[in-house]
C-alpha cells in the first residue's frame, strides 16, 4: 500500500509539472458578426446504427431529420485510429489532434483555446449541458486543459476560470470532496455562480451565472431515475444564455449513449438516444424561432460496432448486434442547421468541425 501511495504521489508531481499552462493568447474572432449563435450537440457513441435504431423506434421521427445539412467527420486522433473521447472533444474544441486521453491539449501537450473560450474572451455567453459528470472527457475539453482525462480534480478547478457561464452536470464530488480540501461549489458561488442541485426549477434563475450540480458522481440511466435533465438543462441554458446579445456558444452532450455501447444494451442505448433527440428538438425549436443560430449535431466516435441485422417498420423494431465493447474507427454523421450550415456537408476531419464553427461566427463578413 505505501509503495502504491508513493508511487501515485510520484504521478501526481510528474503531472502537476506537466501540466501545461493556459492559453496565453487567444486568437480574435472576425469582427463584423457577432451576434451569432453556435450550438455543439455531441451524441457520444453515437454512429448511424445508433441513430437508425432511433429512427425505427420514433417511426422516422427523429429530430435530427429535421436538419438540412448532412456529412461525415473521420474520427482518427493523433495516436490511435480508435479515438477517446478526450481525443475527439479536443478535436472540436481546439481544432488540433491529439492523443488520446488529452484534454484540450494538442499532440505536443500544448494547451490551445477552445472555442468556448474564444467565444467568452470577445464577449459571447457559453454554457455546457451534460449527462455525465461536468469533468468528464467530452465536456471537460471544452473549458480545461489537462495532459490526462484521469486528472479530475484539477479539471474540475478550471472551471473556476469562469469561462463558463452556466452549466449543468454531474461530478458535485469532485468539487467538495478533494484532496486539497478546497471546496469549488463555495467558490464557484464567491465568483458569482448560482448553484442548484437539480433541473427541476431552472426558470427560478432570471438571469447571470449558473452551476447546477445533477448528481454527486454520474447521473443514472434515462431509463431509471435521471428524469429530464437534458432537456431541462438545455431549456435553461438557451433562456439564459441568449439573454447576451453578443451571442453564444453551448455545447450539450448526450454522454451515455457511449455507456450504452459499451455495456452492448441495445435498450440503454435507444432510451438515451432518444433523450438526446428530445434535446435536439429544443434545441431546433430555439433556432428556428431565433433564425440566426447554427446547430451542428455530431459524435466523437461510434461505440460498440453496433449493427442492425433485422427489423420490422411496421412495429418499430430492430434486431442488433455489437462487435465490440470498445469504440470504433468508422466515419460518424454531423448534422448541421441553421446559417453556415452548408459548410458541413462532405467528408472531413473531425477537426474540421471547430474550423466550420469558427467560420460561421464570421458569415456576414465572408
Ligand atoms: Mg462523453
Ligand atoms: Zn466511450
Amino acid at each position: 500500500m505505501a509503495l502504491l501511495e508513493a508511487i501515485h504521489k510520484l504521478s501526481v508531481l510528474f503531472m502537476t509539472a506537466l501540466a501545461p499552462i493556459l492559453p496565453a493568447a487567444s486568437p480574435k474572432m472576425p469582427t463584423g458578426k457577432m451576434s451569432d449563435n453556435v450550438i455543439l450537440m455531441v451524441g457520444d457513441g453515437m454512429g448511424t446504427a445508433q441513430i437508425s435504431a432511433g429512427l425505427t423506434a420514433t417511426n422516422g421521427k427523429l429530430n435530427l431529420t429535421r436538419c438540412t445539412a448532412i456529412g461525415f467527420q473521420k474520427t482518427q486522433s493523433a495516436d490511435a485510429f480508435v479515438t477517446d473521447s478526450g481525443a475527439g472533444a479536443t478535436a472540436f474544441a481546439i481544432g488540433k489532434k491529439a492523443r488520446n486521453g488529452s484534454i484540450s491539449v494538442d499532440a505536443t501537450g500544448i494547451a490551445h483555446p477552445t472555442i468556448l473560450e474564444i467565444a467568452k474572451q470577445n464577449g459571447l455567453a457559453t454554457g455546457i449541458v451534460v449527462t455525465c459528470s461536468i469533468t468528464h472527457a467530452t465536456p471537460a475539453c471544452f473549458y480545461a486543459h489537462q495532459p490526462s482525462r484521469l486528472q479530475v480534480e484539477n479539471i474540475a478547478a478550471d472551471l473556476l476560470n469562469g469561462s463558463v457561464d452556466v452549466f449543468v452536470g454531474g461530478g458535485r464530488r469532485h468539487f467538495t470532496q478533494r484532496e486539497d480540501g478546497r471546496n469549488l461549489v463555495d467558490d464557484l458561488q464567491a465568483k458569482g455562480y448560482q448553484i442548484a442541485h437539480s433541473t427541476d426549477n431552472l426558470n427560478q434563475f432570471k438571469t447571470g451565472k449558473l452551476a447546477v450540480f445533477t448528481a454527486d458522481l454520474e447521473p443514472g440511466r434515462i431509463t431509471e431515475n435521471r428524469g429530464d435533465v437534458l432537456v431541462n438543462g438545455t431549456q435553461a441554458a438557451l433562456r439564459l444564455l441568449s439573454q447576451n446579445r453578443k451571442g453564444f456558444f453551448l455545447m450539450i452532450e448526450g454522454s451515455q449513449i457511449d455507456w450504452g455501447g459499451h455495456a452492448n444494451e441495445t435498450d440503454y442505448v435507444m432510451g438515451e438516444m432518444l433523450d438526446f433527440d428530445r434535446a435536439v428538438g429544443a434545441v431546433l425549436d430555439f433556432a428556428e424561432k431565433d433564425g440566426n443560430t447554427l446547430v451542428v449535431i455530431t459524435a466523437d466516435h461510434e461505440t460498440g460496432g453496433l449493427t442492425i441485422t433485422n427489423g420490422d417498420s411496421k412495429a418499430n423494431t430492430i434486431e442488433s448486434r455489437f462487435s465490440t465493447g470498445d469504440h470504433t474507427g468508422v466515419m460518424v454523421p454531423v448534422f448541421a442547421y441553421g446559417p453556415g450550415a452548408e459548410a458541413f456537408i462532405g467528408i472531413y476531419e473531425n477537426t474540421a468541425i471547430f474550423d466550420k464553427m469558427m467560420a460561421a461566427y464570421a458569415l456576414r463578413v465572408l
